[in-house]
């Protein structure tokens, strides 16, 4: 095992495997999720999803205002648009997307009977889920997690299915930061919101709280920013809602899938009449019935990421309060970087979640995935303008190996707390 030791003495640790994911480049994604933009609320969320003339439904993560941007709220939503065609007396329903939302909808209407085609651009299912094999292991690029535990109907099928899944704990990260110790940041993030004056943008508003703090204070409200509102609505303060302070994220009884959620997107998905390679652009809802590239049917379910939908052409055009609500709507910018090595050189939290404020912000957070994997790997978060700084002109193979500087930062620091 290695050991640290002074940063010009500390060895290189190499690692053996990694992958670096480009989730905003991907043109059938476009961003990682959707985020609030200024002015926006989760209102806006409900808009996007309504039921439009008894044949279209827009769903998604970025449509459910309970659990935006997450797997399950995903999943969820496409049961609600799939309950909304059923309603209409839908006969034959085109859903677009085979991500966890187009799933829960097909399910849905199969269970009715009701005669589905779900059409997806890429060659695989999953959308924001994707299990990859690295080295040994499996390690999920997207969404690794069923978040919000007790009230996800997404784990009840997961445990249905007899999918492993361990419970983590992201409230207790081990945290350190580039400038000396850290602490009282979850305290600084309460104060933070009950503090700030919401009626100012959010930007405004956090610099007028932070002209109140001490110098002290305000270091760990801005590490507390980093760590809980950028990296979770991933875009800087001046393209985010007010309302970005209170979407849900991590931290509630989350539990991770050892295997990947492959497992449980192939069960969701079996049975399906699923045609892969088939992207849309756009999607005819003229009154007297539906059509999309060569299927016809008498409803839409249209699926697809928040950051394709506002590529989508729609003829007609989507009503004006759910243009209103796109353009209040954004998708935030979030990439993962995996690394696997022969050893665990890096000091061990008790609860797997690592924490690594920088100024300005890199790879904020981490989670160590050893115990889970079976190998010493851990992957790295990284969001909003930090995205650009970090990965801006370089290889993966260079993108991975800062990373692992940072992580080695963080390590260095750790130790020296001690
Ligand atoms: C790095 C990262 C980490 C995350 N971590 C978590 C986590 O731990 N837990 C969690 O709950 N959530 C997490 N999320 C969010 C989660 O992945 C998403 O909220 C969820 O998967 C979205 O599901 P969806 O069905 O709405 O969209 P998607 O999964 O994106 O499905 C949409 C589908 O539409 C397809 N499509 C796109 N364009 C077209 C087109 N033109 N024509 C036809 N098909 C098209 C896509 O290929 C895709 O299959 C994470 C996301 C990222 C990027």
């Amino acid at each position: 095992m290695n050991t640290l030791h002074p940063e010009k003495e500390s060895p290189v640790h190499r690692p053996t495997a990694w992958h670096v994911t480009h989730w905003s480049r991907d043109s059938y994604c476009r961003g990682a999720y959707s985020t609030l933009l200024p002015g926006g609320t989760p209102v806006h969320r409900a808009t996007l999803g309504e039921c439009l003339g008894g044949r279209l439904v827009i769903a998604g993560e970025a449509c459910n205002p309970r659990a935006p941007a997450m797997v399950h709220g995903a999943w969820d939503d496409g049961i609600r648009a799939a309950k909304l065609a059923v309603r209409a007396g839908a006969r034959r329903v085109i859903v677009i997307g085979a991500g966890c939302a187009g799933l829960g909808a097909a399910r849905h209407l199969r269970a009715q009977g009701i005669d589905c085609v779900v059409l997806e651009a890429r060659e695989r299912i999953g959308g924001r889920t994707h299990s990859l094999q690295l080295g040994a292991v499996t390690v999920d690029v997207g969404a690794a997690w069923l978040q919000q535990f007790d009230d996800n109907a997404l784990a009840r099928e997961a445990e249905r299915f007899g999918v492993r899944l361990v419970a983590t704990d992201f409230g207790q990260p081990l945290a350190a930061a580039s400038d000396g110790p850290v602490d009282g940041i979850d305290a600084a993030w309460e104060a933070l919101r009950r503090g700030i004056d919401r009626r100012l943008p959010l930007a405004e508003g956090v610099a007028r709280y932070l002209a109140t703090l001490t110098p002290a204070e305000a270091r760990a409200t801005r590490y507390a920013i980093d760590g809980n509102l950028i990296i979770e609505a991933c875009r800087p303060l001046e393209e985010l809602s007010v309302d970005s302070l209170d979407e849900e994220g991590v931290g509630a009884n989350d539990h991770f899938l050892p295997g990947g959620y492959r497992q449980l997107i192939d069960h969701l998905a079996a049975g399906l009449d699923i045609r892969l390679e088939q992207p849309v652009a756009r999607i005819d809802w003229q009154e007297g019935g539906v059509r999309v590239n060569d299927e016809r049917g008498d409803f839409c379910i249209c699926s697809v990421p928040l950051g394709v939908l506002k590529t989508l052409q729609f003829v007609p055009a989507l009503p004006e309060p759910q243009q209103d609500a796109l353009a209040h709507l954004g998708m935030g910018t979030l990439e993962k970087v995996v690394l696997q090595f022969e050893e665990r050189w890096w000091p061990r939290s008790p609860t797997g979640y690592l924490r690594w404020y920088d100024t300005p912000a890199s790879w904020v957070e981490w989670l160590d995935l050893t115990d889970a994997v079976g190998k010493p790997t851990v992957a790295g978060l990284i969001a909003a303008d930090a995205v650009e700084r970090q990965f801006s002109g370089r290889s993966d193979e260079d993108i991975a190996l800062a990373a692992r500087d940072a992580l080695q930062a963080w390590a260095r620091a750790v130790e020296a707390m001690r």
